[in-house]
């Protein structure tokens, strides 16, 4: 049954579920997704920036802090998250020329080029994507995609080059029976049982679903 006041909802944020302010309207993002992800692009770009900070986290022992590894009861890192896939081709710079060649089909230009070495190629993408950002926030149907995965490349590269933990997931429970893995600072998440778009705030009040699985 389709609820008349559902299907008349206020358009909301893609990334964080947040009803658009009027000014937003017909906007795929609202102006803090935004601002958000190009924060979050800015600090992976440049002789200082995140990407280059890996180089330092390749070397045997550092990152982590000495001692962590023995004894640890973490759960060791996925492989994609570990500094050598990261920073190698197939890494952050392919993902975000992948984004990029989206986008300038989507606009109908021609495939991007890039040139030279894959730091001075990440700081290409991350210009390309930075000058286009107004766009894809306003139009690109896939931009919650975009700024998820942005965003999480950029947590694990700040966890790899300071040595901090990546934050913990954990897994909430909807009211549809579905459950949803999200972090602390997560922006929003959408249930993949019902596809309610939570907001921030919301989510985190769902409860635990760990507990209830395992009894
Ligand atoms: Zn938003
Ligand atoms: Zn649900």
């Amino acid at each position: 049954m389709h609820d008349a006041a559902e299907e008349y909802a206020w358009p909301t944020c893609a990334p964080c579920g947040r009803g658009l302010r009027h000014e937003e309207l017909g906007r795929i993002a609202c102006r803090l997704c935004q601002r958000r992800t190009d924060e979050h692009l800015e600090a992976l770009a440049g002789d200082t920036g995140l990407y280059a900070s890996l180089a330092d986290a390749l070397t045997p022992g550092a990152g982590l802090g000495e001692g962590r590894v023995s004894g640890s009861r973490t759960a060791p890192l996925p492989l994609r998250l570990e500094p050598l896939s990261l920073s190698a081709r197939g890494g952050i710079v392919t993902v975000l020329q992948t984004w990029l060649i989206d986008w300038h089909d989507t606009l109908g230009w021609r495939h991007p080029r890039w040139e030279g070495g894959l730091q001075q190629q990440l700081d290409q993408v991350v210009k390309a994507l930075r000058v286009n950002l107004e766009w894809a926030a306003s139009s690109h149907p896939a931009f919650a995609e975009f700024s998820t995965e942005v965003a999480s490349l950029t947590r694990a590269c700040r966890s790899q080059a300071t040595g901090e933990r990546p934050e913990r997931r954990i897994t909430v429970a909807c009211p549809c029976g579905g459950t949803l893995r999200i972090t602390i600072s997560t922006p929003g998440a959408r249930c993949p049982g019902c596809g309610t778009q939570y907001a921030r705030a919301d989510v985190l009040e769902l409860p635990l679903a760990e507990r209830r699985m395992a009894a």
